[in-house]
């Protein structure tokens, strides 16, 4: 742009300009162009089985942004470092797996692992029962959450999990933290995953999301917890469209 700026400059209407400020002028307008408008961010946050992800995959769909699944993160790499035989304990073991392994997911939301669709595995009874050991693991949760912000800073995003609106995204438009009886999770979780083929008991189903529960709590880094700004919404007593409707109805009046 040397030789540019060194040219002669032009009179127009009064004003003195170079070359070099139009073309300057012309990128700023390609720079705002390519901006997103109204980039938000939505937080889902609350305990296992509150009907989370159902909720924001189909709020996704009707408000038109990405829909990030950060609990099929968690489990993604929990499976990774069990068929690797990595143990929670193991740090070095486990960032070197970190380093290598790549967590997408395609159109469906289907997660992949190093290209490969693994959405059956992740939702195992064996990764259900290990997976809260892995994610209270301080090098797994800085990994994740950085991608995790990498993808909601770049689009509008609606995120479900248990630390978006207190680490993830604290500065999120919006957030919302389901709770629902525990007796109605379990069935439904239950009714779901007898419903994939799986072979699982009522019982072993309300003891894991339990055992989750309590672990995801009260580990030291991010713990499952209420963001003070959080709008609280009891499911028990709602279906998965009463859900999503009471939140867009909420997001749609301030958006
Ligand atoms: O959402 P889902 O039940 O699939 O999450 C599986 C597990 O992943 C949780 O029990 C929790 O241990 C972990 N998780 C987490 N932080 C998130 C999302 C999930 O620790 N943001």
């Amino acid at each position: 742009f040397y030789s540019v700026d060194k040219q002669k400059p032009r009179q127009k209407r009064g004003f003195l300009f170079y070359k070099s400020d139009l073309l300057s002028f012309l990128s700023y307008i390609c720079v705002l162009m390519s901006e997103p408008k109204n980039h938000i961010v939505i937080a889902i946050d609350g305990p296992s089985g509150t009907g989370k992800s159902t909720t924001a995959k189909m709020l996704s769909k009707n408000l038109g942004i990405t829909y990030l699944d950060t609990g099929a993160m968690y489990r993604a790499i929990t499976f990774v470092a069990m068929s690797a035989g990595v143990t929670p304990s193991d740090k070095e073991a486990l960032l070197s797996l970190l380093q290598k392994t790549v967590i997408d997911f395609d159109s469906n939301n289907q997660v992949l692992i190093n290209g490969f669709c693994q959405e059956s595995a992740i939702r195992s009874p064996e990764v259900s029962e290990q997976v809260s050991y892995y994610s209270a693991v301080p090098e797994i949760r800085s990994a994740l959450t950085a991608k995790q912000r990498e993808i909601g800073n770049k689009h509008s995003c609606i995120l479900d999990g248990r630390d978006i609106g207190t680490v993830v995204f604290p500065n999120a438009a919006f957030k919302f933290f389901l709770v629902t009886d525990l007796k109605v999770r379990a069935a439904r979780r239950y009714a779901e995953l007898i419903g994939q083929g799986k072979q699982v008991t009522l019982q072993e189903v309300e003891e894991n999301l339990r055992l989750r529960d309590s672990i995801d709590s009260s580990r030291e880094v991010a713990p499952l917890l209420k963001a003070p700004d959080a709008i609280e919404i009891d499911t028990t007593q709602l279906s998965i469209q009463q859900q999503v409707e009471k939140i867009q109805a909420i997001v749609s009046v301030v958006a």
